[in-house]
């Protein structure tokens, strides 16, 4: 964890998020600016700056971020019609937070391939 991550302090409850879904392990809340009619994104409680600094004994928690999105793209009712599971690494992968997250992003078409 970091003092200064806003993801750090959503996780652990001293910044305000609509959460929609929490375990010991991720929390699950909506984009403060969201690109569709569901954006929510997941992360680990856990400080993980971005895919490149998971470790082996990370698999479970990765894990556990994708059976986190699986239940709320089924709770938000994206379910059937489809969504798209995305997590930005680097700059050219326009990770602008560095502390992991999975953007869960459903409620329309969406198109591909991304800008
Ligand atoms: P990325 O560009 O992949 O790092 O995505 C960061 C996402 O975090 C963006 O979609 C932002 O809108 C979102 N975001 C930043 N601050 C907050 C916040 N305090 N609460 C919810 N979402 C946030």
């Amino acid at each position: 964890m970091t003092d200064e991550c806003i993801f750090c302090k959503i996780g652990r409850g001293e910044l305000d998020a609509d959460v929609v879904h929490k375990t010991d392990d991720v929390v699950a809340f909506r984009d403060i600016d969201p690109k569709a009619p569901v954006h929510v994104l997941v992360i680990p409680r856990r400080h993980i700056a971005s895919v490149n600094d998971l470790g082996a004994d990370d698999a479970d928690l990765v894990g556990a971020l994708y059976m986190a999105a699986q239940r709320v793209a089924a709770e938000e009712g994206v379910a059937d019609s489809g969504y798209r599971l995305v997590m930005n690494v680097g700059d050219d992968g326009g990770q602008a937070v560095h502390h992991i997250h999975l953007h869960l992003l459903g409620g329309r078409a969406l198109a591909w391939p991304p800008g």
